[in-house]
């Protein structure tokens, strides 16, 4: 079976399942990473000021902002043993003034971006029947970062038509109390039933699974605000990570994922 990771960013999989792709890469199963929304930016279009604040926080100029985060995912796929490409979508903030603050960043997807998901399974060359050999994870959308949302959208209509898809809880997101009940929620409401969810102990590769989150030095301090606290920002984010896996995996270290039936196609094609 051929095992094909899903990333709306650079970084993703390492956070949110870096421990599953390490055990498969180990297994000899050579699991492939594909970053979605990794593409450059347009560089005769002006960075948005919200563009501009993140490649801030980050410490990269424009010139160095893909580039630098193209060199941090080969760093964490060498740890964990994966192989990643990148599909010709760009970040949501390099998408013309769509998305200009957080709050539309974690907001509903821009009505024009209705057909987003279509060219991401185009991109992927998912169109024809459904593969059962070949196993996708995509991500759950959990605190609906819009990339994220367009990529679980893939997953469900690739779900719909068949696919093998299991679904990752975004990490660092999910550490957050509530955010993954919260979320499988509103996919309820989208008509989406979640089955019982798979864990799949990740002890014996949780060691590379950190080493590929610290791969990302542009986006710890960022997305791992919450948890520090002014000490070691490695043990203070391997504390943090270390207790969501061992909440869900009680006696282990675990990272949990789920399958997700939608409902048949409403208005199917004659
Ligand atoms: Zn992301």
């Amino acid at each position: 079976m051929r095992h094909l990771f899903v990333s709306p960013h650079y970084d993703d999989i390492a956070l949110s399942c870096g421990g599953t792709a390490a055990c498969l890469a180990r297994a000899g199963q050579a699991p492939d990473v594909v970053v979605v929304f990794g593409a450059e930016p347009d560089g005769t279009v002006p960075l948005t000021d919200f563009a501009a604040f993140q490649h801030d926080r980050w410490g990269l100029t424009p010139d160095q902002a893909v580039a630098g985060r193209l060199a941090e995912e080969t760093a964490a796929a060498a740890q964990l043993g994966t192989r990643f490409r990148l599909l010709p979508f760009q970040d949501a903030i390099y998408r013309g003034d769509r998305y200009l603050d957080d709050e539309q960043l974690f907001g509903e997807t821009a009505a024009d971006e209705a057909d987003l998901p279509a060219h991401i399974i185009a991109a992927l060359d998912l169109v024809g029947p459904a593969d059962r050999d070949l196993r996708l994870y995509c991500p759950l959308a959990v605190a609906g970062h819009v990339d994220h949302r367009h990529a679980f959208a893939a997953g469900v209509e690739l779900a719909r038509r068949g696919w093998d898809v299991r679904f990752y809880e975004d990490q660092p997101y999910a550490l957050q109390p509530g955010t993954v009940e919260d979320r499988l929620a509103e996919v309820a409401a989208q008509g989406i039933r979640s089955e019982a969810p798979i864990l799949i102990d990740v002890a014996a590769t949780w060691a590379a699974k950190l080493a590929a989150i610290f791969a990302y030095r542009s986006q710890l301090p960022v997305i791992f605000r919450d948890y520090l606290h002014g000490g070691d920002a490695r043990e203070e984010i391997a504390a943090a990570m270390r207790a969501y896996a061992e909440q869900v995996g009680g006696t282990s270290l675990c990272e949990r994922m789920w399958r997700l039936t939608p409902l048949p196609d409403p208005s199917p094609r004659p």
